[in-house]
């Protein structure tokens, strides 16, 4: 489920649609978290549903750390890429705000913290642009993304939460928030989507 004060916008032809701030959301921030309305589905799932279908789930899904594709089923499947996101997560189903969001500026994630089935060249123009974003991305620049995530992370306690009532993971970020446990690193998210995949018939995008 997306921040309650956020709204679908049409970008360009390009881009298409991307979600928007309607009001200031403040650093840390649980932007997004999964909710029991997202749909999730093995890949044999995802095989079995009539091939109309498939193209909808790979364009709007993403691969869980259990290997799952999810479909969220509000605009946060709109949610676009950015080398240098808004939102990230940590080892967790929640992305937090990882600086101030203005009222109107776009919430954008790092897909290559999604577990992508493919690479894509990345147009995002940000000095911090990797050109080719890669489903082991998030191998590669986990220990930096953790460290980008951290201090917005600690600041959960300290500003509103819309969304905590649907976290699942209320314990582990109360643990982590009181120094029990670590953060957990976006690590914990990854599955390796090749050996995932591998004997699948392909899935049409
Ligand atoms: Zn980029």
């Amino acid at each position: 489920m997306i921040h309650p004060h956020t709204e679908l916008r049409f970008v360009d032809p390009k881009i298409g649609h991307g979600v928007f701030a309607t009001r200031f959301i403040p650093r840390g921030t649980i932007t997004w978290v999964r909710d029991r309305l997202d749909q999730a589905f093995t890949p044999d799932g995802v095989v079995q549903l009539p091939a109309i279908y498939h193209d909808v789930v790979l364009k709007y899904s993403f691969i869980d750390a259990r290997g799952q594709f999810v479909l969220c089923w509000d605009h946060a499947r709109f949610v676009n890429h950015s080398c240098d996101p808004t939102c990230r997560s940590a080892g967790y189903d929640f992305e937090v705000a990882v600086r101030d969001i203005a009222p109107g500026e776009e919430l954008t994630d790092d897909y290559g913290s999604l577990n992508l089935e493919y690479d894509f060249e990345c147009s995002c123009g940000l000095p911090e642009c990797r050109l080719r974003v890669r489903p082991g991305d998030l191998i590669s620049y986990a220990d930096d993304w953790d460290r980008i995530v951290e201090e917005p992370f600690r600041n959960i306690p300290a500003v509103l939460q819309p969304l905590w009532p649907f976290l699942e993971e209320k314990a582990a970020v109360e643990a982590a928030l009181g120094g029990k446990e670590s953060i957990a690193s976006v690590r914990r998210n990854y599955v390796n989507v090749a050996e995932l995949l591998c004997g699948h018939p392909p899935l049409t995008r």
